[in-house]
């Protein structure tokens, strides 16, 4: 039965998003012309429009992404695409481990290959269009490859690590690759903003001036102890801002976006940074990290049991049983039914920005945050107006009229 029910899971899931996905373009374009009430001082109507427009556009792209990524699916699985590809490495690399690196670096390669058409066309013609993309050709097929060889040089010694323990560690082995695949994902935390993000943008400290001594001030008022103030060249890439922060114990690192600094006044910089800071001290990050390993720890459980199962492969188009292919086979399949846990997951995202905002309204002033927050809105083109159910789904920040009133209201 489970082609079955495969088929009709992926079927529904696939047209619960090209139902929000057009419900979205509907709402936003429905609003176009009137920008409201709330960020009408702010925000001009062209900005509104263009943000619109903006939206509608990468809205109709997701759907094709959508489309297409079914139909890929459809192709490994059912199509016997994995099947084939599993061939494949087996005439270019016999058995065994190395074989079974192979199959999935051909799976990973061959889906990357699918996945760039659409990522293409979201840089080049519509980000273009509306102003923000900053990439060359060769900028953008540099950063492809070396995505490729840091993800193969990264990701075949844990992925041969997994396929190690599920061979060698007993009918239990999905308690060790679990507790592996959370130690490495907690390592990868620490060590890509150190050694990784710097082989894609450049990082230079924060210069000393007035900012930096205000953030400072900041920093030392919410007890904050950081390991640096960057600023990052965002600008190399994309016009659109940010501010973040990576790592965490000691080696907590402060980046802003060049492109964040150019556009906010000092008020408002340090609003954004208290807002990042709020998400640190209510412990946001250790909450998502505690949600993933508890919901992970299921899904190797079920990994578990389904790799001794024949029609976990038969069903989904496979005749080759192994670990490898369980892998792969599961990766693949699993989101087609996790996707129910999305809007949960959003929702949890969402009141975590509230707790940030309410923070940063403690710690600095709600109207410099909003002001900060209407120019980014404006300024990335953002939709004020968002359908609510697929913001509901989709959305890791509360839609910009909620999150507003919630702070004029402080
Ligand atoms: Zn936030």
């Amino acid at each position: 039965m489970l082609t079955e029910i495969f088929v009709a899971a992926l079927v529904l899931t696939t047209g619960v998003r090209l139902w929000l996905a057009t419900r979205h373009r509907a709402h936003v374009a429905a609003h176009r012309s009137e920008v409201p009430v709330a960020f009408r001082e702010a925000i001009p109507l062209e900005a509104h429009q263009k943000a619109a427009d903006y939206t509608v556009a990468r809205a109709s792209l997701g759907r094709t992404d959508v489309v297409i990524g079914a139909l890929w699916l459809l192709v490994l699985t059912l199509g016997g695409g994995l099947q084939w590809m599993f061939d494949l490495a087996g005439r270019l690399a016999g058995d065994g481990m190395v074989r079974d690196l192979v199959f999935i670096g051909i799976v990973a390669f061959a889906s990357s290959l699918i996945d760039l058409p659409v990522l293409m066309w979201r840089t080049f013609v519509i980000e273009q269009r509306f102003g923000f993309n900053k990439m060359t050709l060769g900028m953008f097929f540099g950063d492809q490859i070396k995505h490729g060889l840091i993800g193969a040089a990264i990701g075949a010694p844990a992925v041969a690590a997994v396929l190690w323990i599920m061979d060698s560690l007993g009918a239990a082995w999905w308690v060790y690759a679990w507790a592996f695949w959370l130690t490495f994902s907690l390592a990868m935390m620490v060590l890509y903003p150190t050694f990784i993000a710097p082989l894609f943008n450049k990082f230079e400290p924060m210069p000393a001036g007035e900012l930096r001594s205000r953030i400072e001030a900041l920093l030392e008022r919410c007890g904050f102890r950081s390991d640096g103030l960057f600023v990052m060249d965002g600008s190399r890439r994309s016009a659109h801002g940010n501010a973040y922060f990576t790592g965490f114990g000691k080696g907590k690192r402060i980046v802003f976006f060049d492109t964040l600094l150019n556009r906010l006044g000092g008020d408002e910089i340090e609003a954004v940074l208290a807002h990042e800071l709020g998400h640190y001290k209510h412990h946001h990050i250790w909450k998502r990290v505690g949600w993933i390993a508890a919901g992970s720890l299921a899904f190797f459980a079920l990994l578990g049991w389904l790799v001794d199962a024949p029609w976990f492969f038969e069903q989904l188009g496979v005749s080759s049983q192994g670990d490898a292919m369980a892998l792969t086979l599961f990766a693949l399949v699993i989101p087609v039914f996790s996707f129910p846990l999305s809007p949960i997951l959003s929702l949890m995202s969402r009141k975590h920005e509230f707790e940030a905002d309410a923070y940063a309204v403690a710690q600095t002033r709600a109207d410099w945050l909003v002001t900060a927050l209407v120019k980014l809105y404006r300024d990335n083109a953002s939709t004020l107006t968002p359908d609510p159910l697929y913001s509901q789904f989709y959305d890791s920040h509360p839609p910009a009229a909620l999150r507003v009133a919630r702070l004029q209201s402080t």
